[in-house]
């Protein structure tokens, strides 16, 4: 059985429409696919509909990026429902948030001497969903300012380039307290790449519920390491491909991080609890 936990749409910084994602994901033989969008839920609807349709599975979810103590972390939010009060407010705020960025950076790239078109990128993206660095990244390779997707970022957005610009500072706690109250699992997203492990025995405290161990940006000894490090915090372990759908992206595909079934169940039975 296939479980990939971890997937984007163009409701944040994927390339495919809910629909084409999930076809996508049938046809690769997955079985299981949560959807993960940056910040936002706007495509789960869609999402949910389409594997209904097509019989896959499908395990509604969130990526909330926020901060411990030693920098910026990725939160998977897995089996939250999209319905729970108060979320859609909460998030409605976190867009704006991006948005603000969104444009900040359009200016500093401007004082760079490069001229983006913020409105057609936006008009592109669609008016709802979450705005991202990567949506600046393709307008810049598409405009001849990069080379690719990896270029964009090093040449320009990355911390300490020209257009980076600080995200609104989301605290780690109140990222896991939102997905908890919305029936969700909080799971460190690629522990490995991003954030410190200094800071996991305080996640833990603050209610982390697991570690994604299996991600692409993940040697094999990165993998074993959050696997056994989960095994002795008594946490649950994810993987997922983290698919945005983007050629001139990162090359990962669907289903190549996996999820155990008994870790489904387990996580199944927790999601269960926060939202009784
Ligand atoms: P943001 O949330 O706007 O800060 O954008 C961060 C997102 O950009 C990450 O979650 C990745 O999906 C993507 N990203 C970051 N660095 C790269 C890179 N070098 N190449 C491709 N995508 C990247
Ligand atoms: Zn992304
Ligand atoms: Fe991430
Ligand atoms: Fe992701």
């Amino acid at each position: 059985m296939i479980i990939d936990l971890h997937s984007h749409t163009h409701a944040s910084d994927g390339i495919l429409r809910p629909s084409e994602l999930i076809q996508t994901a049938k046809g690769a033989g997955v079985d299981v696919l949560a959807v993960t969008d940056h910040d936002t839920i706007d495509g789960l609807d869609e999402a949910m509909r389409a594997a209904r349709e097509l019989g896959l599975e499908l395990l509604p979810g969130i990526e909330i990026s926020c901060f411990a103590p030693a920098g910026e972390i990725h939160v998977l939010g897995l089996g939250i429902d999209p319905a729970a009060p108060g979320l859609v407010e909460w998030l409605d705020e976190l867009m704006a948030r991006r948005r603000e960025r969104f444009f900040a950076m359009i200016e500093q790239l401007g004082a760079a001497g490069i001229a983006l078109d913020a409105e057609a990128i936006i008009t592109e993206h669609g008016e709802r969903g979450s705005l991202g660095r990567p949506h600046i990244a393709r307008a810049l390779v598409a405009g001849g300012h990069a080379t690719s997707i990896d270029d964009a970022f090093r040449k320009f957005l990355n911390k300490g380039r020209p257009a980076y610009v600080e995200r609104y500072r989301l605290e780690a706690a109140d990222a896991i307290a939102h997905i908890h109250a919305a029936g969700g699992c909080a799971v460190q997203a690629h522990p490995g790449a991003m954030g410190s492990d200094a800071d996991i025995p305080a996640l833990v405290e603050l209610g982390l519920d697991g570690l994604e161990a299996g991600h692409p940006d993940h040697s094999p000894g990165k993998r074993a390491r959050y696997e056994s490090m989960a095994a002795e915090l008594g946490l649950l372990v994810t993987g997922g491909s983290d698919y945005h759908g983007d050629p001139a992206g990162r090359a990962t595909k669907l289903g190549q991080g996996r999820t155990a079934e008994a870790m489904l169940a387990r996580l199944r039975e927790r999601s269960a609890r926060y939202a009784g």
